[in-house]
């Protein structure tokens, strides 16, 4: 039986191989998965999927350095752009 703290579905058992020959089961974290544009749901790249390392990694490491970057993708984010240009060119 693993310990209490690996009971959990968000710890997975591997199987390794050691140098002396035997097959020992160790427990790893898996993986958060990707952050999801909150338009169109698609995979946002250039957002690495780690927990509690994110406050170690540079600024630019983070995010892209665009506004919506974390939450709209690229082609939903030009999309609010264009529409917020229209509606300024609009009013004036
Ligand atoms: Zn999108």
């Amino acid at each position: 039986m693993p310990e209490p703290k690996n009971r959990t579905h968000s710890v997975r058992e591997i199987k390794v191989k050691t140098p002396g020959g035997k097959v020992v089961l160790q427990f790893r974290r898996r993986k958060p998965k990707l952050a999801h544009c909150s338009s169109c749901r698609a995979k946002l790249p250039g957002i690495p999927s780690v927990v509690g390392r994110m406050s170690s990694l540079s600024r630019s490491q983070r995010r892209p350095e665009r506004p919506f970057a974390g939450k709209l993708c690229s082609a939903c984010a030009r999309k609010v752009f264009m529409q917020k240009a229209r509606s300024i060119g609009a009013s004036s």
